[in-house]
């Protein structure tokens, strides 16, 4: 017999999911166009905000927090690597207020 997982959640290796949220609006970075201006911050999807979120600067994005700040020199990275992991998952992200 084989076994088979049903409704498998599929979690990344980093922890978070990559399915994206029902109840809010949400881009998939790798694929979906930058949003507009109005958006200044972005977290992956299930990641807190304070742990590392990505913020919009001249020329890119860049993240912080707390997983961030003091590892160095933040650079800057394209919109389309911002739903990135260190896991090497791409992920949903959502907006925040920042
Ligand atoms: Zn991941």
């Amino acid at each position: 017999m084989m076994s088979i997982m049903a409704n498998c959640t599929c979690r990344c290796t980093c922890g978070l999911t990559f399915d994206p949220p029902e109840d809010q609006k949400w881009w998939q970075p790798a694929v979906d166009w930058e949003p507009s201006t109005e958006v200044r911050t972005v977290v992956r999807y299930g990641e807190p905000p304070t742990y590392r979120r990505a913020v919009r600067v001249d020329g890119g994005w860049m993240e912080r927090g707390v997983s961030v700040d003091g590892t160095g020199r933040p650079g800057v990275i394209p919109w389309e690597r911002v739903g990135h992991c260190w896991a090497g998952g791409t992920h949903p992200v959502v907006a925040v207020q920042a």
